[in-house]
């Protein structure tokens, strides 16, 4: 079953961004009429608004990412890929574990492979570090897998298999979120496209039981850090929120919004001294004449033809596009607004490569957003706060092990 279709699961329906595991424990929260409604402009959705359906093929892992220092001949090449969903969640992490690894090599020059988010932030995270960075990329943005995603802090979304987690990994994993969830905090504004947004779950019952996702923590082994799931969630009950159910979550979200968010990365690895150049590896053969002596393999799906990763494999994705919508200022029922279009929905087939578009999946996502938004109630009057949330919007943003649960 896809993650993203209406289900109903031992009497909870999840839509949209399925909570998969953090519904509080406690009951249904406060009374109805100790809050005020919250208003949200549901998204027009039809299938003469569609402006765009675009594909993307995460690099997943069972094993999780890759963060590691190797030798070929007399190059460094410190690996840093296979990100899954997560990619944008991490990058910065693991691409300052990176940084830190290159500090053990004496040349200041570096030469990152790779001008996806992950090999943007990771040259960034050089330069911190006093690097000389060049980029070499086959594609840049906006043709990347970067800026084909749906782009949340999903730090865990089809990042590692349970089973195969270490704990050398986990180490890194824990290491590379705190890193990456703080430096995100900092980037949110206009210039890099990134931003708070309240992320709503339609729940038909707040008590049912609990689905646990494999790296929230299932009978195949604890969770990546186990507790927190549950931390940040409000839980709106009947008659405080616009949707079709009793109940309804809300939890601060950060979106990334990619062609902003890429660009402006590019613009900062120029602006730090650093040059981006296309060119295309065939083989780690080809990368040995370059002049820089430590490599930094930011390839994504790329390393597996490159440097021969089997297991690296793809989990296709597919996001369908409406135009703008300002007022719609919320996430929820799988769609995210951004300034260049309202996304929806997501696919997630692993292993397969294609490129072109699925149909039945499209037409799956569409239908399910109109009945979705079509049951959703509009507001009786003009949102109050632009946000579409008629609380205060939390002043210190919720712990980290509160994302541990998102998709994408
Ligand atoms: C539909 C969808 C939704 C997603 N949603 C989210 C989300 O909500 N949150 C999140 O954190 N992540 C999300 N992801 C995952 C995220 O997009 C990826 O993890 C991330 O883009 C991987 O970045 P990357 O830089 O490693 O790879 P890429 O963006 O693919 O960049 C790889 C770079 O390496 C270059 N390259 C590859 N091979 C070679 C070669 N042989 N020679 C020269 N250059 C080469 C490419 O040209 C490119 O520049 C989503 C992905 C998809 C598809």
């Amino acid at each position: 079953m896809h993650r993203r279709t209406f289900l109903t699961t031992g009497g909870r329906v999840v839509a949209g961004i399925a909570i998969t595991g953090c519904l509080p424990r406690t009951g249904p929260g406060p009374a109805p009429s100790s809050r005020r409604r919250v208003d949200l402009v549901p998204v027009d959705v039809s299938w003469d608004r569609i402006i765009r359906t675009t594909v993307g093929l995460r690099p997943h892992r069972d094993s999780g990412f890759v963060v590691r220092a190797d030798r070929f001949d007399e190059k460094t090449v410190i690996h840093n890929y296979g990100h899954g969903g997560a990619g944008y969640s991490l990058s910065w992490g693991t691409g300052a574990l990176v940084a830190d690894l290159a500090l053990a090599h004496t040349e200041r020059r570096a030469a990152v492979i790779g001008c996806g988010i992950v090999g943007l932030t990771a040259a960034r995270q050089l330069q911190r570090r006093g690097f000389d960075v060049t980029i070499y990329a086959a594609a840049l943005p906006p043709e990347t897998t970067s800026n084909m995603a749906w782009a949340a802090f999903t730090p865990v979304s089809g990042l590692v298999t349970a089973e195969r987690r270490t704990p050398e990994w986990d180490d890194q994993f824990r290491r590379a979120v705190d890193i990456a969830y703080r430096q995100h905090q900092l980037l949110v504004g206009t210039r890099y496209g990134v931003s708070w947004i309240d992320d709503y779950s339609p729940i038909a019952d707040p008590n049912a039981p609990r689905r646990r996702s494999a790296v929230s923590g299932d009978e195949s082994g604890p969770g990546l850090l186990g507790a927190g799931m549950t931390l940040g969630r409000t839980m709106l009950g009947p008659g405080e929120h616009p949707f079709a159910t009793p109940y309804a979550s809300r939890v601060p979200s950060l979106r990334f919004e990619p062609s902003i968010y890429l660009d402006a990365l590019m613009r900062d690895v120029i602006e730090f001294g650093g040059r981006i150049v296309v060119r295309s590896f065939e083989t780690p053969r080809d990368l040995m004449s370059l002049s820089e002596s430590l490599l930094v393999n930011c390839s994504g799906l790329g390393a597996k033809a490159l440097f021969g990763d089997e297991e690296l494999v793809p989990v296709k994705g597919q996001l369908t596009v409406l135009v703008p919508q300002a007022d719609v200022t919320y996430s929820a029922g799988g769609m995210m607004p951004r300034s260049d279009g309202i996304m929806l929905g997501h696919v997630s087939q692993r292993g397969n490569w294609s490129m072109e578009v699925d149909e039945a999946e499209r037409k799956r996502v569409v239908d399910g957003a109109i009945a979705f938004f079509g049951r959703m109630r509009a507001p009786s009057a003009p949102p109050a706060r632009t946000n579409g949330s008629s609380e205060p919007q939390p002043i210190t943003p919720p712990p980290v092990e509160s994302f541990f649960d998102r998709q994408s």
